[in-house]
């Protein structure tokens, strides 16, 4: 979602005249895009403007994005060298007060009243691939999440727009389309649409090779969805559904409205409707009163529905949520066991899953190039798996027949057909 910001904010700007340069020495502004999800974003952010604060000359610092929208003024207070702060939803008013900005401390949270009347420009490179942000904010409140907290209500991009935005990157070239939001399940209560309907609309447009989508929640998952798996065939069949624990007691902690059963039953009729469909989740270890028994629960979840990539976070108070009120009882300590434990396990799960692939035929789409190895090229299977392989031309944007030589713990090798 900030990628998706961060590029919104670019186009902003250069609409007015600013431009991107090169290097921090050429540029009068130096601008941060920040989340806040978890301690360790908020920490990098702020230790990345504190490490060049020294060379900082006539240069302003702006801070934007999830961290100023939760901390507000106080920021200055904490860190002098930074001068401009704006929330994620204000970027239009940033730009216009960049345009008559002087001196001082300046604060834009003020919500943009358009927001999602606007459509992305141009693309900054040549790119097969771009996200598109279907909702913003959420109202699901799980109790360790400060994303209600930072970018409000859930709010919906109109169909229409979505699909003149999609048709628009299509136009310079994108043959890739990731919807996204932080619930893409609940896409349209605000408007009367549903998110089945949205993928149906998207799957008919022209010039597009796959598509896949971010975040869906347990809670929602209905099964006009999984259908979708098996009636769109430009669809990925991959879903990302996080489940965050295994113990039931935990998720009630959490706000997550479902539980490790009906988890599994979903996991379930999703595999048997969809052949080869990858799921894959997000865990959080350490969260206030999980208890050894809790985390083995956890563990065992994950050997019994075997993942093939898993996000694990280990828990940390975020101000303003309801978690924040709990002990953070659970020592560092077992936080970093707890996660070492699930990430041994994972690597086993996802190096076997992916040897089993050896010796399969799987049309691969060609989405970007490889930065560290020449001649070489990332793509995805139909299960959105990553695949590297040496190509002689630029195939970037095509599907084409591989052959998956080997399967990594990350990643497979595939060769050509030909
Ligand atoms: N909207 C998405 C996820 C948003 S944040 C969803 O509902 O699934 C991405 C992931 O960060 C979450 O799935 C969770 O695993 C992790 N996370 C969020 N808040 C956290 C916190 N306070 N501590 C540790 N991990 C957290
Ligand atoms: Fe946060 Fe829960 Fe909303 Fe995801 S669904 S953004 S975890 S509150």
């Amino acid at each position: 979602m900030n990628f998706y910001d961060s590029e919104r904010l670019r186009v902003f700007l250069e609409k007015e005249g600013f431009c991107e340069v090169n290097s921090l020495d050429e540029a009068d502004y130096i601008i941060v895009n920040t989340c806040s999800v978890r301690k360790h974003a908020e920490n990098r952010a702020i230790s990345f403007l504190s490490s060049i604060k020294n060379s900082k000359n006539n240069k302003k610092f702006c801070l934007v994005g999830c961290i100023p929208g939760l901390y507000k003024d106080e920021i200055f207070k904490k860190y002098d060298f930074i001068d401009i702060i704006c929330g994620p939803n204000s970027y239009k008013k940033f730009v216009e007060s960049l345009k008559i900005y002087k001196e001082g401390k300046m604060v834009i949270l003020e919500e943009d009243k358009d927001f999602f009347t606007d459509f992305i420009l141009p693309l900054k490179d040549r790119k097969t691939s771009c996200f598109i942000t279907i909702t913003k904010g959420c109202e699901n409140f799980c109790s360790y999440c400060v994303v209600p907290y930072t970018r409000g209500k859930l709010v919906s991009k109109p169909v229409r727009i979505i699909i003149e935005e999609v048709k628009k990157v299509i136009e310079q070239g994108v043959k890739e389309i990731i919807l996204i939001g932080q619930n893409v399940n609940e896409y349209g209560k605000d408007i009367g649409e549903n998110f089945v309907d949205l993928l149906y609309k998207v799957h008919n447009i022209e010039g597009i090779n796959r598509i896949g989508f971010l975040t869906s929640h347990p809670k929602d998952i209905q099964d006009e969805l999984i259908e979708c798996f098996v009636n769109l065939s430009k669809l990925y069949k991959h879903l990302h559904l996080p489940v965050q624990s295994g113990s039931n007691k935990i998720l009630k902690l959490m706000n997550r409205n479902y539980t490790v059963e009906k988890y599994i039953e979903i996991v379930e009729k999703a595999r048997s409707k969809v052949k080869d469909i990858s799921i894959t989740s997000d865990i959080i270890v350490g969260f206030p009163y999980e208890k050894e028994e809790d985390f083995q629960e956890t563990y065992n979840l994950i050997e019994k529905i075997q993942f093939d990539e898993l996000y694990i976070f280990k828990y940390s108070p975020r101000p303003k949520t309801t978690a924040n009120r709990f002990p953070d009882n659970v020592p560092q300590k077992d936080k970093e066991r707890r996660h070492s434990l699930i990430l041994n396990l994972q690597d086993k799960i996802s190096l076997f899953k992916n040897k089993e692939m050896e010796g399969k035929i799987e049309d691969v789409f060609i989405k970007e190039k490889s930065y560290k190895k020449k001649s070489f090229y990332i793509g995805r299977t139909t299960n959105n798996k990553p695949v590297l392989i040496n190509l002689e031309k630029d195939l970037l944007g095509e599907i084409i027949k591989v052959k998956i030589k080997e399967g990594l713990r990350h990643y497979l090798i595939g060769e050509t057909l030909w």
